[in-house]
């Protein structure tokens, strides 16, 4: 039982690499963010060891009675942070819940309706090489080619013409709240379950920041580890009986065999965390510090570089750069912004013309810099930062900026207690 340094020095220096990446670098993928070291502790645990197929008191293997105390605290934990009735915290991933959720709601065949993928959708909302496009008949929506935004209008007519089984509400790329009473009330007029993916603002709604989908949806599927800030995995909510015991079969025995324990019971430790007064004051910072981005973005020198921001700001923890009229593309700009050591990821926008190897759009999230402590300061000299980039494309001053963000890098230390892995 010798450490990993002397076990597997090659994948030791490939963790104390990543730690330094992470450490001195500026982390703004959107769906990206730094699990607390309780969590990691969770997750880097003897409870990756346990096989315990079925739910809390009903196991196909003995010696469940530690793990079950903690997939308990996990559901209970979950279910009172955003107040649904019950809850399955098993799914490896926010895909896994998916697939588990929609096997629970309906039949290969049957039809969804679901944000297209090139206007901001997930790839398990009906893109055509996944399970969901193959397995289900699959119409999109799109958002309105002038403001950017779903059009819940055009959405109710969509609806009433395609006559979908399931409509999806949710997003991996969305600078906007959607609005579950009305997602609601068109499921109900075409006689539609309601399913909200909230993968990516779950942080918010646990925080109060964002409305709660679940009194309005059948269905509410979510990952952990993008802004609530868990271990990488997924959970399933729901307020039926029935629907809950649909879900619970279908995601064991149905789309999973043994529920990965460490990282359930690092799902109940993130859950904890979720509900006190620290993580809620990091998602406001985390929305304050979006807002400062994209009030940046939209100024004028900006502007007259042919860049915007895509609806013009943000409800949420997340900017989409439209570079549609800009000489820069998504590639490059990504590109450009590692280069100084910010991390992004290229985006298509909603009708780009560009392929989508290389759009033209960056998606830039502001969880992560949140939980390292980022506030209104750091984030004003970050989006600063972003803008000069920006506007200079080609001819910016790398060596400069670069030393910017080392500076602002070193102010916020991350992980300081972790001396090595
Ligand atoms: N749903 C949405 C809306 C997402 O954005 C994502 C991840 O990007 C997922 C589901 C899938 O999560 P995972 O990558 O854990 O499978």
């Amino acid at each position: 039982n010798q450490p990993l340094s002397e076990v597997d020095p090659e994948i030791a220096a490939v963790l104390e690499q990543e730690l330094g990446r992470q450490r001195n670098t500026l982390e703004m993928i959107a769906s990206e963010n730094f699990a607390p070291r309780a969590v990691l502790q969770a997750q880097g645990s003897v409870l990756t060891n346990k096989y315990a197929e079925g739910y809390p008191g009903r196991r196909y293997y003995g010696g469940c009675e530690y793990v079950d105390v903690a997939e308990n605290l996990a559901i209970e934990r979950v279910k009172t942070l955003f107040g649904s009735a019950f809850a399955n915290v098993q799914p490896h991933s926010g895909a896994s819940a998916n697939a588990a959720a929609l096997s629970a709601m309906i039949k290969p065949g049957d039809k969804i309706l679901g944000l297209s993928l090139a206007h901001g959708g997930h790839l398990t909302h009906g893109m055509k090489l996944n399970f969901s496009g193959k397995l289900y008949e699959v119409a999109a929506y799109e958002v309105d080619p002038e403001t950017f935004r779903v059009d819940m209008a055009k959405l109710r007519a969509q609806a009433i013409a395609e006559k979908p089984d399931v409509i999806i509400a949710g997003w991996s790329a969305y600078p906007r709240q959607l609005d579950f009473a009305e997602f609601r009330s068109i499921a109900d007029e075409v006689g539609a379950l309601l399913w909200v993916d909230m993968a990516h603002f779950a942080g918010l709604v646990a925080a109060g920041l964002h409305p709660n989908p679940v009194p309005y949806a059948d269905v509410v599927t979510s990952t952990v580890h993008k802004t609530l800030a868990g271990p990488r995995s997924g959970l399933i909510l729901t307020n039926s009986p029935e629907l809950a015991k649909k879900i619970n079969s279908n995601v064991f025995p149905g789309h999973q065999g043994g529920p990965l324990m460490h990282a359930i019971a690092g799902k109940a430790v993130a859950f904890k965390i979720a509900a006190g007064e620290e993580f809620r004051e990091r998602q406001v910072r985390t929305l304050e510090g979006a807002r400062i981005l994209a009030e940046r973005l939209v100024a004028s020198d900006v502007t007259d570089a042919g860049i915007s921001v895509l609806t013009g700001g943000t409800d949420v923890h997340l900017v989409l750069v439209d570079l549609r009229n800009s000489e820069l593309d998504g590639k490059q700009a990504e590109d450009l912004l590692h280069e100084i050591g910010i991390t992004v990821n290229r985006n298509s926008v909603p009708f780009d013309p560009r392929p989508p190897m290389v759009t033209s759009g960056l998606r830039i999230g502001t969880p992560a810099l949140a939980t390292r402590g980022f506030d209104a300061v750091a984030f004003t000299e970050v989006a600063e930062i972003i803008a000069s980039a920006l506007i200079a494309g080609p001819g910016a001053d790398i060596a400069a900026l670069s030393a910017r963000v080392e500076k602002l890098a070193g102010a916020f230390p991350l992980y300081a207690e972790l001396e090595q892995w």
